[in-house]
């Protein structure tokens, strides 16, 4: 039988319109909650965030030392104070008495009448009076009120994944509780009558299922909820019931294995019979047969089974769809222009995502590797891999040429 999407009249979806195609169709789909900070720790603001203080609050000392007023310098020699007060970090000073010095820690409020604060190491300190020999201007080591944030300020903006640094900031000024959307809910699932799960006995003719163990791990770093529905048989039946159920259990669903042309492939035609089949292969390499749909309302991808194509297709195609859905702010990823430090004389009709590495040439520059065996079935190249060299439908790479590279991390932080 030959196949009708190879012919010239269907062409496949090339990649940057898919991804259009994909993300256009879907808006945040989640409500929003309060958190305290460390549960929001990982979740996506929903709301921007303004400060109603300054940080820090008023001038305080950056160094251990003495505050005093430049004016009392002596410029002929040694400047000599005596030591009238001394204000630790917690604590406000009096107001400085012209003609003398305060002595004060790093984070303590500078007090009233001060000017600049001299380290400790740089004052000789004798019968309660200090003497030192420097020229200090006004604001030496002080850090003035709202040196880091001033109140009103954007701190946080809305759609951002909240990282440490983020829920630090918050904490900052004096933020308990945050907004944020509510965690989406993914359903997977995984077709194939050739699976068994790790630690049962693999019969003749079976392997072991990866792709579940992937794909959660996938999930879970972009901060979804999971619905695991486990391993679906290879008829028609199963994968409708198995559709069916997870459509009404999650916000969006996954699976792997099943949107090809065979047989045995009966994802595709269920997404047909229940729902609304929007995409169907694209012009990429690994990933082909992706599939994007929609049942009832809720969204649904389905990936192709070989292990490599679910870990690529996951980061172009799942990715920026979870992100579009949990009102994340996202841009598509630019990679970086990196010398190859290999050959790829074969030109393909379809854009290529090779796993790549970040390695240095003999020179000590820059230099990208990619892994011998690019096989969509050799998972252990995900796994030495760092990211992604990205190839242009029809491009040939000599070694010593730049090549867009794109880390992982982009897709999956
Ligand atoms: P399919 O897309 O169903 O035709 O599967 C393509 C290839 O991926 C086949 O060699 C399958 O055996 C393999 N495959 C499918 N699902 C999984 C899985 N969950 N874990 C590991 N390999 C799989
Ligand atoms: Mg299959």
């Amino acid at each position: 039988m030959t196949n009708q999407c190879d012919t010239p009249e269907v062409p496949l979806l090339p990649y940057d319109e898919a991804l259009v195609a994909l993300t256009s169709r879907v808006t945040t789909l989640v409500g929003t909650t309060q958190k305290p900070l460390m549960q929001a720790l990982g979740e996506i603001l929903a709301e921007t965030q303004q400060a109603g203080i300054n940080v820090p609050p008023a001038d305080n000392s950056a160094m251990d030392g003495y505050a005093f007023n430049t004016d009392a310098i002596n410029d002929n020699g040694d400047t000599v104070l005596p030591v009238s007060q001394r204000i630790a970090a917690g604590e406000t000073g009096a107001n400085l008495t012209t003609g003398t010095a305060a002595r004060i820690f790093t984070g303590a409020p500078i007090p009233p009448g001060a000017n600049a604060v001299i380290m400790q190491e740089q004052v000789a300190l004798e019968d309660g009076h200090i003497h030192f020999q420097r020229d200090l201007q006004p604001g030496n080591n002080i850090r003035p009120k709202g040196n880091d944030i001033q109140s009103g300020d954007t701190i946080l903006q809305k759609g951002c994944r909240l990282r440490a640094q983020d829920i630090g900031l918050a904490a900052s000024v004096g933020l308990q509780n945050l907004p944020v959307y509510e965690k989406l809910r993914v359903g997977m699932f995984f077709t194939g009558d050739e699976l068994v799960e790790p630690g049962q006995p693999l019969a003749a003719g079976k392997i072991y299922d990866s792709n579940r163990y992937t794909l959660y791990g996938l999930l879970k770093s972009l901060g979804c909820e999971i619905v695991d529905l486990g391993l679906v048989g290879d008829t028609l039946e199963a994968t409708k019931a198995a559709m069916l159920e997870a459509s009404t259990k999650a916000d969006l669903v996954v699976t792997c294995g099943g949107v090809s042309v065979g047989e045995e492939d009966h994802v595709r035609i269920a997404i047909e019979t229940l729902g609304d089949l929007f995409l169907w292969r694209l012009r990429i390499k690994p990933g082909k047969p992706l599939a994007f749909g929609q049942i009832n309302n809720t969204s649904f991808i389905g990936l192709p089974g070989n292990p490599v194509s679910v870990f690529a297709t996951f980061c172009l195609f799942v990715s920026p769809l979870i992100k579009t859905l949990q009102g994340r702010q996202w841009q598509k990823p630019q990679g970086v222009a990196v010398k190859a430090a290999f050959d790829w004389p074969k030109p393909d009709s379809r854009r290529e995502f090779l796993r790549a590495r970040l390695e240095t040439d003999d020179h000590g520059e820059p230099a990208v590797s990619i892994y011998d065996n690019q096989d969509s079935g050799v998972l252990t190249s995900t796994v030495w891999g760092q990211g992604f060299v990205e190839i242009a439908e029809g491009q040939t790479v000599r070694a010593g040429e730049l090549v867009n590279y794109l880390s992982y991390s982009q897709f999956l932080e």
